[in-house]
């Protein structure tokens, strides 16, 4: 019988109810199938960390999309290379197809191809139940993963059901400019996609479905040259005004939260190069100078596309208020969107949490958004709903000392499995992002 508690329990855990916190038999045998591959996956890592792909070594990302195409083709997909303008200097991008059943949600699968470091010491290595080597975590451990979840589900016989597309660009690490082209393939999938799961660097607890948007601007400030002795009559010059904007800026921006710009660079005399695109200058003068210019580089990061306007406008608004004999202008840069938390986003984690559970990995919780870092996740958010870090787990990413967790690849391949199972057997309605209200 029904009492007053389990009443409010009900209506309280309404989540809980219907989860499916265990496995049925065809995700079981996915979990076997996973556990046959584990040799086999450890050395198609091996073969993708030992060709170097730094983002600039067009030829080596090149090669790993190659492989990671033909490998994705003898599984039933349509791989197909996305060139990007030239004088972007970058490789392209690898998009693969696989047509399944209809009415299923569309996934979107996102890794990438190029790695921030490579050379001849960070070849493949293993030790114990790491691996080191450039790219072995972030993101060929996640490449692996996300390949070796369909290998799986090719083999328990129900990758046939799955509409997905793979996405893997080739400048993850260090885009090409501008953003807009260099990210149209990605953008392009978005639009025709339901959701998006992205093989990011993973956690045994956590998975992410908020990050903040990631852009950057630029001040120049202007002052009249003259002797220091007239500084407070003439005019205060460029470095006083460029104090007094940031000051303002700290002062009146700061209590918004998750909201943050921080001023990296600034170059200020009456002799100034600074470059904004390699952040990095000269300056000369003299102490009895009133200096007459001052540069000012930072970024910007936010939570939501209004927070960016609302914090754009009031920037301008301070930089306006020109202290005496002195000029400023602050121009913004196109940068990666924010990706709020959705309800979408959030039930998408209820399922990845529910699939984890159910292989007694626990549940898994969304990590802060304001702690995450920028990635192609973020692109698509605009789009659709998705969950970032389905990827490896390990240390070093983005250092020359990076590894993999070695173990946990098979935990990380066995949870994609089960969550891309699981949306196969979903109407696509129900996992799909609800229009604003
Ligand atoms: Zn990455």
């Amino acid at each position: 019988m029904l009492n007053a508690r389990t009443l409010i329990a009900a209506f309280v855990f309404p989540i809980a109810l219907g989860a499916q916190t265990t496995l049925d038999k065809s995700e079981t045998a996915l979990r076997g199938e996973v556990a046959k591959r584990r040799d086999d996956q450890i050395s198609y890592l091996e073969k993708l960390v030992n060709i170097p792909s730094g983002t600039l070594n067009v030829t080596g990302v090149r090669e790993v999309g190659r492989v990671i195409g033909a490998t994705l083709d003898s599984m039933g997909f349509k791989s197909q290379w996305v060139e990007v303008p030239g004088d972007m200097k970058r490789a392209g991008h690898l998009v693969s197809t696989h047509v399944g059943k209809a009415g299923t949600p569309r996934i979107l699968l996102i890794g990438h191809l190029d790695t921030v470091f490579e050379g001849p010491n960070q070849r493949f290595e293993r030790v114990d139940t790491i691996a080191k080597g450039a790219g072995s975590n972030d993101i060929k451990g996640g490449d692996v993963i996300m390949i070796y979840a369909l290998k799986a589900m090719q083999a328990a016989g129900t990758l046939k059901d799955l509409n997905v597309t793979i996405v893997m660009t080739g400048d993850e690490e260090y885009p090409g400019e501008p953003l807009r082209i260099a990210r149209a393939a990605l953008t392009d999938a978005a639009k025709q996609a339901d959701l998006a799961l992205a093989f990011e660097g993973g956690s045994r607890t956590q998975a992410t479905i908020g990050r903040r948007s990631a852009s950057g601007w630029v001040l120049k400030v202007g002052g009249q040259q003259g002797h220091s002795g007239g500084v407070f009559r003439n005019g205060y010059g460029a470095i006083y005004e460029a104090a007094r904007i940031l000051d303002e800026f700290r002062r009146e921006l700061a209590n918004e939260k998750d909201l943050t710009y921080n001023p990296g660079t600034i170059a200020g005399g009456s002799n100034v190069t600074y470059d904004s695109l390699t952040q990095s200058g000269t300056v000369a003068s003299k102490t009895n100078i009133i200096a007459p210019i001052t540069w000012v580089q930072g970024d910007l990061r936010a939570m939501d596309p209004e927070q960016i306007v609302r914090a754009q406008a009031k920037m301008k608004e301070i930089v306006a208020r020109h202290l005496k004999g002195t000029t400023a202008e602050i121009s913004f840069a196109e940068g990666y969107p924010p990706m709020a938390v959705t309800p979408g986003g959030e039930k998408l984690l209820t399922f990845y949490s529910d699939a984890s559970a159910a292989l007694g990995y626990g549940a898994l919780k969304a990590s802060d958004p304001a702690l995450r870092g920028a990635g192609d996740l973020s692109f698509v958010a605009p789009f659709i709903d998705g969950v970032e870090g389905l990827g490896a787990l390990g240390s070093g990413a983005h250092s020359p000392n990076e590894s993999v967790n070695l173990p946990a690849l098979t935990m990380q391949t066995e949870r994609a499995a089960v969550m891309l199972y699981r949306l196969s057997k979903e109407k696509a309605e129900n996992v799909r992002r609800k229009p604003k209200m």
